[in-house]
């Protein structure tokens, strides 16, 4: 790791966590094998064109994304406050299947971040021919890198670069497991597009106030859980889940604009859980949209068992929102109201 290096080349740091944008075919055996970052531009020739300083730093052993944890977001989080000053953008190479999550995660553990972290990943490996690898580490690269005409970063933002968008990172879903357009983010347009140029949306881009400090946080509090509704979901389940020692926080995917089903014991399990201080955040099973929990009846209910709405966030961010700000240590009355206002821009206020 690298410390107060300055020189007047753009400086990115590339994080390889795992995933299958690191592997390349083993001609002997004919194998994926995860490749060895330190020589990168001889898999990626194509590097040496950035008149840039990049710098890896490899995971030891390289994870499948689905054994993302919060301890790695942690290590995450370290790695770039301890290389924080010495390079303008940071770039994440990681599997898509758990993508959301971690971007959705950093972007409430760097608070105050004035500098891009972009998450990226691949649907076939980089050492394939037809491999999406290439184009959206290159482009990441260079997102990572951009700056105005006063060497201010264009998207100081956690991000998802894929399939030619740039994403803001708290806002995307894997959607297809397929496609190379393997991310969406159905409530918030792309930061940016990279056709011939980048078009940047600079209304959408987040800038901190730049008297704030960067204040990076690496605790979570996994006392957290997600439920989906569904037609026949049995109250002892619910009430079982609900009344769990030492749970904290429910992230509860209900239909519609935020309706759940009119049964006593649901309202009865909900206001016993606010009672003993567990947060209820309401979110929406739609993709696309917003809880409005005054719409009908079955959402009034909610509310007034003392649900919070959770809004248009995905259940990635409403998740680990939750492990944050609980990890932050603040109280149950904080982490309630913050769960309806956008900190990071996660949800439409
Ligand atoms: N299972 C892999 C992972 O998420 C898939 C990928 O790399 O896209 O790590």
């Amino acid at each position: 790791m690298e410390k107060k290096l300055y020189s007047i080349r753009r400086r990115v740091m590339l994080i390889y966590t795992g995933g299958t944008i690191g592997m390349i075919r083993n001609p002997q055996t004919d194998a994926l094998t995860t490749f060895n970052f330190d020589h990168l531009q001889k898999h990626v020739p194509e590097l040496r064109e950035f008149d840039y300083v990049i710098r890896t730093y490899q995971f030891d052993p390289p994870i499948d994304s689905s054994d993302m944890q919060p301890t790695l977001w942690a290590k995450l989080v370290e790695i770039i406050t301890y290389n924080y000053d010495a390079f303008d953008g940071f770039v994440i190479l990681h599997g898509t299947d758990t993508m959301a999550y971690t971007a959705s995660a950093l972007s409430f553990m760097l608070e105050n971040l004035a500098k891009p972290v972009i998450l990226t990943g691949s649907q076939l490996p980089i050492g394939v021919l037809r491999t999406d690898g290439k184009e959206n580490l290159i482009n990441a690269i260079e997102l990572a890198a951009a700056c105005d005409e006063h060497k201010r970063p264009r998207v100081p933002e956690v991000c998802v670069c894929f399939g030619q968008k740039l994403y803001r990172g708290n806002r995307v879903t894997k959607c297809n497991a397929e496609h190379f357009n393997a991310f969406t983010s159905y409530n918030c347009q792309p930061l940016a597009v990279t056709g011939i140029n980048i078009r940047y949306e600079h209304d959408l881009i987040r800038h901190p106030l730049p008297t704030l400090p960067f204040t990076p946080h690496t605790h979570c509090d996994d006392a957290v859980i997600a439920i989906t509704l569904f037609p026949g979901l049995r109250s002892d389940v619910v009430e079982q889940v609900f009344r769990m020692p030492g749970l904290k926080g429910i992230v509860l995917r209900t239909f519609g604009s935020g309706n759940a089903p009119r049964r006593d014991w649901l309202v009865r399990a909900i206001e016993h859980a606010t009672r003993e201080g567990k947060i209820i955040v309401n979110i929406t099973q739609c993709q696309r949209g917003a809880v409005e929990m005054g719409l009908y009846e079955t959402g009034h209910q909610l509310l007034q068992a003392g649900v919070v709405s959770g809004k248009d966030m995905t259940v990635e961010s409403a998740v680990t929102k939750l492990m944050t700000l609980f990890g932050r240590g603040l109280s149950t009355d904080e982490v309630r109201t913050l769960m309806s206002q956008s900190i990071a821009g996660e949800l439409t206020d």
